[in-house]
């Protein structure tokens, strides 16, 4: 499903950061994923990251 994540530096690692990434770079163990899930945290917003088509999570109206 999401090809492009996989392409892509993980969240936090240096290798993203230098090239843009916002994700938390502690929570994510510099790349190695969080200590919860084995996930990654990505920022709200991050340039590498976050899919070009989310929808933010709510909506003020
Ligand atoms: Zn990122």
């Amino acid at each position: 499903m999401a090809d492009d994540f996989w392409n892509k530096p993980r969240p936090g690692s240096l290798e993203a950061v230098a090239i843009g990434c916002t994700c938390p770079i502690f929570d994510n163990n510099r790349g190695a994923g969080t200590d919860d899930d084995g996930g990654w945290d990505v920022s709200y917003g991050c340039p590498v990251h976050w899919p070009r088509t989310a929808e933010p999570a709510e909506k003020e109206s």
